[in-house]
């Protein structure tokens, strides 16, 4: 039978075991942190009409040309799987009318980009991202890159830099392209094919191409800031002299663009050694977007959960065991023995202990074995003996002794044995 049909689609993972349970860790850091900021969480749905996107994060951008997975549905809609959170995220505060102003919302979930698979880049990962929505103000995006970098520490990350750089306000962009265009002209046969096009339509992704050759000619370009009104500058220097006074180690990158078109003013990139080629933790900026009748600026950044993961299991090894045993385990011989198990695995639970047992009536080696398998730290054994006498076999894994105990100071000798344990 081929079996290639039951297998999930490339670029997309199964997350099991034990990876998941430092998912679970991370997640709840970063709710706790973000509590701490006053950012809410707002599940927004994976698919929206393809407009969100193409509107907001721009036409000529690579992941509208190149890596959105849009479908027509039955209704003959255009659709498209999210490939960023920010545009759904400002659908929604659409909805919020006044009340989106000044909103701090975060998400996390999965995007979806058609690119193609390699290492550290999936078609399906995921993102934590916050949104602060209001006017510019440096204070704004210096407060919520402070943010982040408190997420990352609780998280336990060291080994990450901080890019940053400005896009200049709207009104800067005629002057930044033309003088972008002016300085990189005569060049324009050196560069690659995909640059040679961005020139005519998306001249500041020229500054982020990864090939050596067009590196070598855009290290030779003026900083945009050059083409930019003091305004802009001002707002730059703003955020460099808040974050100098805050401790946060920011390097400006002059050739940091971010790939989308709706970043104004700052932006900036995190990067950590432990990522390999694909080294981008987490990308972040402030961004004007108008969506319907309504114009939106806000500041965010998002971090791609999968690499924040390879981070965390790189700067604290230790963290990527987290403990999943089964601390108890219940050993039934016979039906009813089983039947008066379950019913006390219940009361075990709802105490709040975690217990398993075997739900047919094995052999004491497998039913022992299983224990074992569930690394179980303390095992009970009942037979009909144990039944009649109103006591369980507390067997400790750990030295092999065992002792009849009467099913009354169960609970204190569980408590006793398992603090002991710790
Ligand atoms: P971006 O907005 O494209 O810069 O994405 C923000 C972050 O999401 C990146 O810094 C990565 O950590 C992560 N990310 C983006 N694309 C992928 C992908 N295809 N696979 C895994 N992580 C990704």
């Amino acid at each position: 039978m081929d079996t290639s049909a039951f297998q999930p689609i490339q670029g997309m993972t199964d997350l099991a075991v034990p990876e998941v349970s430092l998912w679970q860790r991370l997640e709840a850091d970063a709710r706790r942190t973000l509590a701490l900021y006053g950012f809410t969480e707002v599940r927004t749905p994976v698919v929206e009409q393809t407009a969100v996107f193409t509107r907001s994060l721009g036409e000529t951008t690579d992941v509208v040309q190149k890596e959105m997975y849009t479908f027509t549905d039955r209704g003959g809609r255009s659709l498209t799987l999210r490939p960023e959170g920010t545009a759904g995220v400002i659908r929604y505060a659409l909805g919020l009318g006044a009340e989106a102003d000044g909103a701090r919302l975060y998400y996390i979930g999965p995007m979806f980009r058609c690119e193609r698979p390699q290492a550290g880049r999936k078609r399906q990962f995921h993102q934590l991202g916050v949104e602060a929505f209001g006017v510019p103000n440096p204070v704004a995006d210096v407060e919520v890159i402070a943010m982040q970098l408190h997420l990352l520490e609780a998280w336990g990350l060291q080994g990450f830099t901080l890019d940053l750089n400005t896009r200049g306000m709207l009104e800067d962009r005629p002057a930044v392209t033309q003088g972008l265009a002016d300085a990189a002209r005569p060049h324009l046969g050196a560069l690659c094919e995909d640059c040679q096009r961005r020139f005519a339509t998306n001249i500041l992704r020229l500054l982020d191409c990864k090939k050596e050759s067009c590196r070598q000619i855009v290290a030779g370009l003026p900083p945009t800031t050059q083409f930019m009104s003091a305004d802009s500058r001002q707002y730059l220097d703003a955020v460099l002299t808040l974050l100098q006074k805050i401790g946060v180690p920011a390097r400006l990158n002059p050739q940091l663009v971010r790939g989308l078109d709706y970043y104004v003013h700052t932006v900036w990139e995190i990067r950590h050694g432990a990522l390999g080629a694909q080294d981008a933790l987490s990308g972040g900026g402030r961004y004007r977007v108008t969506l319907g009748e309504k114009t939106f600026d806000g500041v965010g950044f998002a971090i791609g959960l999968e690499r924040a993961i390879m981070a965390v299991q790189h700067d604290q090894p230790e963290a990527a065991t987290l403990a999943t045993a089964t601390p108890v385990w219940l050993v039934s011989m016979g039906p009813a023995a089983l039947a008066a198990n379950l019913d006390l695995a219940q009361t075990l639970r709802r105490a709040g202990r975690a217990c398993g047992l075997d739900l047919a009536t094995r052999s004491m080696k497998a039913q022992m074995r299983a224990a074992n398998k569930a690394g179980a730290a303390t095992v009970l054994i009942r037979g009909d003996q144990e039944l009649e006498q109103g006591t369980i076999m507390l067997k400790n894994m750990a030295d092999g002794s065992q002792q009849a105990v009467p099913l009354a100071d169960l609970t204190a000798r569980l408590a006793a044995q398992l603090i002991l344990k710790q």
